[in-house]
């Protein structure tokens, strides 16, 4: 999405973001010799280019982010009031990125059927056109049939849903399917009322998951391969700045470190210190100097 972040009165600083995006930032600047791409849909106009040039920029291969004839890119808002609490408006009910899965043909999925990972979220399920969510399961289906690990981050998101019922619906889809899952424990709570770790464990038992890596904010990561609940302890940042896309850093570092060949702990703290850096500083993108800092 473009992302405008009010810094003055009628002056707005423009940057591009959105969760899976962010995601594969965060992993390529943790790992530049791991191929990352984006599978979107922009539109023909002046942002949609500089958007994929933002991409490239962030070496995120564009070859499957695809032009729609008549659609532009979503759009939000960030604004912050007198004491500090932000406010986030957006334009995306008719978003390009809505239209997606119509170009997910058979050469795009067998070319995603060859990685070694396929990373999708909540926001992204819940963007693509209700229409159009069958074939989007029936592409998946395709997927989970061949060697790609399937990563699911349910990242709720109410006002994205119909309802409750629609989100549930097209949730429990996507357990089905993944490999992988990166639950916040809020956005769980919000939906299935489980608070705390254990719960996400016992909610998760009836699916095939391998792993779930459960993030709860500044309290320890519990992950969990089956078998025993491993608890990693992390360093609570005291001045956070801007918490916005701490989860998406935190999956970019976690999948690239695992990719990486990285055994879970690692991954762990090197998400966990990705994630910590980025919400220190505004912005979903920060930049890259300053995210520098992870590999220290
Ligand atoms: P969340 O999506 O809020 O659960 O946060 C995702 C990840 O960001 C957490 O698992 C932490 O690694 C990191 N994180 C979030 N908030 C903080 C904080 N206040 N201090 C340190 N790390 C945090």
């Amino acid at each position: 999405m473009v992302e405008l972040r009010a810094i003055a009165d009628a002056t707005m600083h423009q940057s591009f973001a959105g969760d899976v995006y962010n995601s594969a930032v965060y992993l390529k600047r943790c790992f530049p010799e791991i191929n990352a791409s984006i599978v979107t849909a922009v539109g023909q106009d002046n942002l949609s280019q500089k958007m994929r040039q933002a991409f490239a920029v962030e070496h995120i291969d564009t070859n499957m982010v695809f032009g729609h004839d008549s659609k532009v890119p979503g759009m939000y808002l960030i604004e912050t009031d007198d004491v500090g609490e932000r406010s986030f408006t957006y334009w995306r009910s008719d978003a390009a990125a809505r239209k997606v899965v119509s170009f997910l043909n058979t050469d795009v999925i067998d070319t995603l059927s060859s990685g070694d990972m396929f990373f999708f979220s909540g926001i992204s399920l819940a963007v693509i056109e209700p229409s159009a969510r069958d074939a989007f399961w029936q592409k998946l289906e395709q997927l989970q049939k061949s060697s790609v690990k399937i990563v699911f981050d349910p990242n709720y998101r109410a006002r994205l849903w119909r309802d409750e019922v629609e989100a549930k619906v097209n949730f429990e889809k996507a357990f089905n399917y993944s490999d992988i899952l990166l639950p916040g424990i809020e956005d769980l709570e919000t939906l299935y009322n489980v608070d705390s770790a254990a719960a996400v464990i016992d909610f998760c038992q009836p699916y095939r998951f391998e792993q779930l890596v459960i993030k709860n904010g500044p309290g320890s990561v519990i992950t969990f391969d089956g078998d025993t609940a491993v608890t990693h302890e992390i360093t609570p940042v005291t001045n956070v700045v801007d918490t916005t896309s701490a989860g998406d850093a935190f999956n970019g570092a976690y999948l690239g470190a695992k990719l990486d060949g990285q055994d879970t702990a690692s991954a762990v703290k090197l998400a966990a210190k990705a994630a910590g850096i980025v919400i220190q500083h505004p912005g979903a993108i920060i930049p890259a100097d300053a995210f520098a800092a992870v590999n220290n």
